[in-house]
């Protein structure tokens, strides 16, 4: 039995990971601010003895014996990210020197949730992991990419200059149940826009392109890089390669929940990325053949199915 810490494990992804980990017969540190996360994310693990919930800032140090660290402490949608954009600098570069710190000190093996973001609005179409990236440093999503960017140079500077185990991976747009309401990306807002019967809110004119991957496809991709020889660090691309527009999203989403919603447009944010698709070959090669396999229809499904439940509560 391993004894792993999950920042941000109250969040939207940290709260399938506790799970999954749980599940694996493994002890689970869970440790957030609730900033962004919800008690309700992690309420039915609470029984489990093998289950520990700390609230806890990440930007202030913090001890604890154990053998694996998963980095996700962060706001992840723009709004959020935006409201505060200097707390949001300082939780991931603090947050990564303090368990960069503590990873040292007790020789754990640390993996950080890094983000496609760190492309910024790219010029390389698909990304692959050697590009560097074209990201604006003063604009408002600066805030979240340079941040995550400047914890992925503490993870390489902490394992060349102290031999610390590393393991970086960059998450393109992952969506599921337990993605919060109002967190404002769009695959939630558009669902709970279609069961509310609101207008469905298309940034731009809706030809901005994302690639869309279900939670538990990540889930399996963040365990497998956990578990690779200390060779492999990263940073590795985790995401789905299926492309689609954002109005190609909004159709869908209207067909499945049967929603006559109108469409409407708003004005495009400050550097929106135009297009976003991984190139995972580096995963493949990796982490023993994966690739997701959930497909977006099944995925918008089970989300959807979460959120009428949600509403209704
Ligand atoms: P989320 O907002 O649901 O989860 C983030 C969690 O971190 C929340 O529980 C929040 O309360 C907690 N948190 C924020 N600041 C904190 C602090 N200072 N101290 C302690 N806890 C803090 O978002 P998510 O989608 O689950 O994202 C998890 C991680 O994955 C983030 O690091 C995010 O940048 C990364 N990521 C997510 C996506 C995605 O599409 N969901 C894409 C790329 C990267
Ligand atoms: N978007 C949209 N309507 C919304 C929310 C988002 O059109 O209500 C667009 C947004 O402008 C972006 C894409 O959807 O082009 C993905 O946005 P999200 O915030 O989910 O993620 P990110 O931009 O960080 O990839």
């Amino acid at each position: 039995m391993k004894r792993i810490l999950i920042t941000g494990g109250a969040g939207f992804i940290g709260s399938h990971l506790c799970e999954r980990l749980l599940q694996e017969g493994n002890e689970v540190l869970c440790l957030d601010n609730y900033f962004t996360g919800a008690k309700r994310n992690i309420t039915h693990l609470l029984e489990n003895p093998y289950f520990e919930l700390i609230r806890h800032d990440v930007t202030t140090p913090f001890y604890v014996e154990v053998d694996e660290i998963y980095n996700l402490a962060c706001p992840a949608s723009p709004i959020h990210y935006q409201y505060n954009p200097i707390k949001t600098v300082k939780t991931s570069v603090m947050g990564a020197i303090n368990m960069l710190g503590l990873a040292k000190r007790i020789k754990a093996k640390i993996l950080q949730a890094s983000t496609s973001e760190v492309y910024g609005d790219p010029t390389i179409h698909p990304q692959p992991e050697s590009y560097w990236g074209n990201v604006n440093p003063i604009g408002s999503r600066s805030c979240y990419d340079e941040g995550k960017r400047c914890a992925e140079t503490l993870f390489k500077d902490y394992h060349q200059q102290n031999g610390v185990r590393i393991k970086i991976v960059r998450i393109f747009n992952t969506y599921g149940p337990r993605m919060h309401p109002n967190d404002g990306r769009v695959v939630s807002n558009f669902i709970v826009q279609a069961l509310q019967k609101k207008e469905i809110t298309i940034y731009g004119d809706g030809r901005q392109t994302r690639s869309f991957q279900y939670v538990d496809d990540l889930l399996e991709g963040i365990v497998r890089m956990m578990q690779t020889g200390d060779d492999v660090t990263g940073p590795i691309n985790l995401g789905n390669p299926k492309e689609f527009t954002i109005l190609e999203l909004a159709e869908k989403i209207l067909q499945m929940t049967g929603s006559n919603s109108k469409i409407v447009h708003m004005p495009l944010p400050q550097d929106d990325p135009v297009q976003r698709k991984p190139i995972i070959s580096m995963a493949k090669a990796n982490l023993n053949d994966w690739e997701p396999v959930v497909e977006l229809d099944e995925g918008l499904q089970k989300t959807i199915a979460y959120f009428e439940k949600l509403l209704k509560e």
